[in-house]
């Protein structure tokens, strides 16, 4: 095996070849970022010499954003070793990379999960002063994915995608944006100054005037300002008041004062029983979601044995090479089938699926091809087609799947010509993006 490695800087350092197995990576040399980005390899290992002091967040999240996303990233020293235990550990992840090779991510939050199924890791969480939950999770931030990130882990654990491994901690929460970082104050609870005095208090019987100690203090004897009683016996003549603080702007003395809580973010001041108590845990990939990453190999082995299958990403260039095609000679017109299945193609039983899959085989010609990016969506294309004569060989299908008893398995067939995708995208991947969800 030869680990496909960038390495973004022209220059190795020392000793760089005697201590890395060199044989063992293909090597790639970038001056920058954006010639590695550009590249027609999807890296597994990028470098970046460790002079580079830190690589920027944003030349990650621009890795995690691009083909490349799976690669692992280093920082490089010349003689630590270190780099050989990675391409060791590239090593060990290749079967599951294989298992997942037809899986094509369509966002941010599938490329993560294939980040985590690929490289067996939890979604952990670290702790920094600049985040504003204090706690953050460094793998969505690589890939973009920080904002809102307490709403998209409850719809990735509903969807059964992540599930919790491990409780961390739990902190309280400002009511409006969830922050952590609050500053919290004191107020008076009549005029709701912050300007307030803790002194001890003194409570005189005969009069029953309640003031801070020092104001009944007059040459080294305690005398009621208000009454003029001397205090001489504590029980008798006074006793310490429960009081403790006195308002410096209002005058007022209180027991208890108001505690609030600001929002260093978004200002809100808020009482400090109004704030949102949060936990943090740790997340892993379920079962399921692994399964549906690597199941798309099964699935696809189905489709091997016919003619008709085409990998995504070829699928999606053939799809742009229509569109050019008909710039060229206007009049010449593909059409996409959609076939939208009732549940992801590994859960049907293996004799179902086959049969499903023969029949809609049978139904086409030599030069129609077939795809599939979504576990429960097949797309199937059908070059030189007018749009009336999709909508027969839909129709045509319809009705075998109605003969075939295969109609519950089947939950939507769609046809769309290439005139109608032409007025609105250009990408072959947006393409299939987007007719999945035109209504
Ligand atoms: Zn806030
Ligand atoms: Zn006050
Ligand atoms: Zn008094």
């Amino acid at each position: 095996m030869r680990v496909n490695t960038a390495v973004v800087q022209p220059w190795l350092p020392d000793g760089f070849r005697e201590t890395v197995n060199y044989s063992m990576l293909e090597m790639h040399v970038f001056n920058t970022l954006e010639e590695l980005l550009d590249a027609d390899v999807a890296f597994e290992l990028i470098l970046f010499h460790s002079q580079n002091e830190n690589i920027a967040l944003e030349d990650i999240k621009r890795i995690r954003a691009s083909k490349h996303y799976l690669a692992r990233i280093e920082l490089f020293e010349s003689d630590d070793g270190k780099l050989q235990k990675t391409v060791n550990e590239i090593g060990l992840i290749q079967q599951r990379k294989q298992k997942s090779s037809h899986f094509m991510a369509q966002s941010q939050a599938e490329r993560l999960w294939h980040f985590l199924y690929i490289w067996d890791v939890e979604l952990t969480v670290t702790k920094s002063p600049l985040a504003s939950r204090y706690y953050f999770y460094p793998l969505l931030q690589a890939f973009s994915l920080e904002r809102d990130y307490e709403q998209l882990i409850r719809e990735w654990c509903k969807e059964k995608k992540i599930e919790p491994t491990g409780f961390v901690a739990s902190y309280f929460a400002c009511k409006s944006c969830l922050a952590s970082q609050l500053c919290f104050t004191d107020h008076c609870p009549e005029c709701h100054s912050q300007n307030l005095t803790s002194s001890d208090f003194l409570h005189c019987f005969s009069c029953g005037n309640i003031a801070p100690e020092d104001h009944f203090m007059q040459s080294d004897q305690l005398i009621c300002k208000q009454c003029k009683a001397k205090l001489r016996h504590i029980g008798i003549d006074y006793d310490r008041a429960l009081e403790n603080e006195i308002c410096n702007d209002c005058g007022a003395v209180f027991q208890q004062s108001h505690l609030s809580a600001e929002c260093m973010h978004c200002e809100t001041i808020q009482e400090t029983d109004e704030l949102v108590k949060c936990s943090v845990y740790q997340y892993r990939l379920t079962k399921e979601a692994g399964m549906q990453l690597s199941e798309f190999s099964k699935y696809d082995a189905m489709f091997h044995k016919t003619d008709h299958y085409i990998k995504p990403i070829f699928y999606c260039r053939f799809l742009e090479w229509g569109l050019d095609m008909k710039d060229i000679h206007p009049a010449y017109e593909y059409a996409l089938l959609s076939v939208r299945l009732t549940q992801a193609a590994s859960l049907f039983e293996k004799s179902e699926l086959n049969r499903l899959v023969k029949m809609l085989v049978s139904n086409l010609r030599k030069t129609d091809m077939f795809t599939y990016i979504e576990p429960d969506m097949i797309w199937i294309l059908l070059p030189n087609t007018q749009a009336d004569d999709a909508f027969i060989v839909q129709n045509r299908i319809d009705d075998i799947l109605n003969r075939e008893r295969l109609t519950s398995h089947v939950k939507e067939l769609r046809t769309f010509n290439s005139s109608f995708i032409k007025t609105w995208v250009q990408d072959g991947e947006v393409i299939l993006d987007k007719l999945q969800n035109t209504h």
